[in-house]
């Protein structure tokens, strides 16, 4: 699939979600005017957040009359939702969706009301937005716009891995941006850092290692299992470019440390049976193991079952 391809699927797919968004909220809403007669609950903020209400009202019909997010309203639409989230700073939908509206047109922009959502202390459980936000970064904004652009998408990935550390993606996500970091500076441990895929298994590990050769913590409470994905790492890095040795040196660096448990074929990378000759993957040749030392046949217990010889 084309990659502007894949870019629109998942612009749609957001708009889908922050649609959902929408539409729950107005029926919320919808139920206070007519059950109570009152918009929003006073304790909770007062006049400025009726006045908020208000304006996102106002908003809602004001974004669907415009035909598309073009350059000549951008400005518009960004004070609109700033003038909401002054008064009324905790209305998570305005960044969701003002954000996402921004996104395509002036990223930046819709950056910065995402680290707004993100920065605010009431919504400290709320992983989306700095999600958002670093998606943002790494997708639409370019070099160009923020030399330090990486920096901060790898700040706001980990704000959002901190709040959900269940969620293996933001992981992954994080995983990648660091690599894409080590990418722009070029090297890691005097290896020239030769394309995204060998940047990901770097940056992975790396956080195996810092984190003592156990599984990631991500700094929450949930851990990931970083042997699966280092080998997984360890054989898309490969199989990018066969022969280059500066990814032929970091995959068997983490052979080493990682991986010498585990039978794998030294080509590809695949793991193995117990008494197999050759790869069943790419038909090299591989060392056996698991076998009777006298006639070679592959032991299920402590005793040959062929030969009756002890392991
Ligand atoms: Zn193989
Ligand atoms: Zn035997």
């Amino acid at each position: 699939m084309k990659k502007s391809v894949i870019t629109h699927l998942a612009v749609m797919l957001i708009a889908i979600f922050a649609g959902g968004f929408l539409s729950a909220f107005l029926i919320e809403r919808q139920a206070e005017i007519i059950n109570g007669g009152t918009v929003g609950k006073a304790p909770l903020g007062g006049f400025n957040k009726f006045t908020s209400d208000v304006q996102w009202m106002l908003f809602v019909n004001y974004a669907g009359s415009l035909r598309s997010v073009q350059k000549e309203n951008v400005k518009e639409i960004y004070q609109r939702l700033n003038a909401i989230l002054d008064n009324d700073p905790n209305l998570e939908i305005a960044y969701n969706v003002g954000g996402m509206m921004l996104s395509v047109r002036d990223p930046l922009k819709a950056v910065d009301i995402f680290t707004r959502g993100t920065n605010n202390p009431n919504l400290k459980d709320n992983w989306k937005l700095p999600f958002f936000a670093a998606h943002i970064l790494e997708r639409y904004v370019t070099d160009k716009d923020d030399k330090d652009r990486l920096k901060k998408a790898e700040e706001m990935l980990r704000i959002a891995a901190s709040r959900n550390p269940s969620m293996p993606y933001i992981f992954s996500a994080l995983m990648r941006i660091r690599g894409q970091r080590y990418k722009q500076k070029g090297t890691w441990n005097n290896i020239a850092v030769v394309n995204d895929r060998h940047a990901y298994l770097c940056a992975l590990f790396d956080e195996w290692r810092k984190n003592g050769g156990q599984e990631g913590s991500m700094g929450g409470e949930v851990t990931v299992d970083l042997k699966p994905m280092l080998l997984q790492a360890c054989q898309r890095a490969k199989a990018s470019a066969p022969d280059n040795k500066d990814i032929l040196k970091t995959v068997d660096k983490v052979m080493k440390k990682v991986l010498e448990d585990q039978h794998l074929c030294l080509r590809c990378l695949a793991a193995y049976s117990a008494g197999d000759k050759f790869c069943d993957q790419c038909g090299n040749k591989v060392e056996p193991y698991g076998v009777c030392v006298k006639c070679k046949t592959v032991l299920k217990g402590a005793y040959c079952a062929n030969c009756g010889h002890k392991k």
